[in-house]
């Protein structure tokens, strides 16, 4: 069965140990999804110079956050990984290398939601990160070098493997309510969340992939880190793919975790 594809806005890691309807959210939707065999997530944390593929057969859990409440620090994911998957995913890249990492673990924007959708921790993951080199990393003209790129991991898909883009179409921490979760969203990142949500029914991905700095985006998108995972899941959309909002809404005033399904 081809697998669907996933973005998950992630928000914030107290989201770790959370019951809100986020996070219930992701738990029926692990439980309802076809049964990925593996999975490879497109983590917004994981900024590289050129592309790589986690290659370890039992990942670390990676606490890349601070400051927030000891009980977190104390989550373990203990999933395994799959060298032989890594493989598959760096073969099926063509037009670049895709290199295989050795050593690096999950970071929270696999195992903050994979905690919740798969509890039991018992299917292998995998991550794979941004290109987030100078040439690539910073230049509106550089999205479509994104979504080539995942339009290029299609055909895993075919073989099971659940591909899912973790980061947050309004990302801004320089304007976030860390102390109120639930906090009215500002109007820029309302705005920009909406024409997201418009662009994705009209696939528009056009318009998607200019990165214009109109007032809302340039707030919602200050750095690209967040916005690329989304540019993966779009990439990897084929025209009988339905789409479906899977979540959506604001937390910490200026983070959207709207959620999406691809196929
Ligand atoms: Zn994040």
């Amino acid at each position: 069965m081809k697998m669907p594809v996933l973005f998950i806005g992630h928000g914030s890691p107290i989201n770790i140990v959370s019951k809100n309807d986020f996070t219930k959210r992701l738990a029926e939707l692990g439980k309802h999804l076809p049964r990925p065999r593996a999975i490879l997530v497109i983590s917004a944390h994981w900024l590289t110079d050129g592309n790589y593929v986690t290659c370890v057969e039992k990942p670390k859990t990676i606490y890349d956050f601070y400051g927030f409440p000891d009980e977190l620090y104390r989550v373990k994911y203990p999933s395994p990984g799959s060298t032989q998957d890594a493989a598959l995913v760096a073969e099926t890249v063509k037009t670049t290398a895709v290199k295989c990492d050795q050593t690096r673990g999950l970071d929270h924007a696999a195992w903050a939601i994979l905690i919740h959708m798969y509890p039991a921790a018992d299917i292998p993951v995998m991550e794979m990160s941004l290109d987030y080199s100078p040439f690539n990393g910073w230049h509106r003209q550089s999205l479509p070098y994104y979504y080539e790129l995942a339009a290029q991991l299609s055909p895993l898909r075919e073989q099971g493997i659940l591909i899912i883009g973790s980061g947050n179409i309004v990302h801004n921490l320089r304007a976030v309510d860390m102390e109120d979760v639930e906090a009215a969203p500002y109007d820029w990142a309302v705005e920009f969340d909406a024409r997201v949500k418009r662009d994705l029914i009209e696939r528009n991905h056009r318009d998607l992939l200019d990165y214009n700095m109109n007032r809302a985006m340039a707030l919602s998108v200050p750095t690209l880190d967040h916005y690329l995972p989304l540019i993966y899941a779009i990439g990897l959309q084929e025209k009988t793919d339905k789409l479906e909002f899977i979540y959506e809404g604001f937390q910490n005033r200026s983070v959207s975790m709207r959620c999406l399904r691809i196929g």
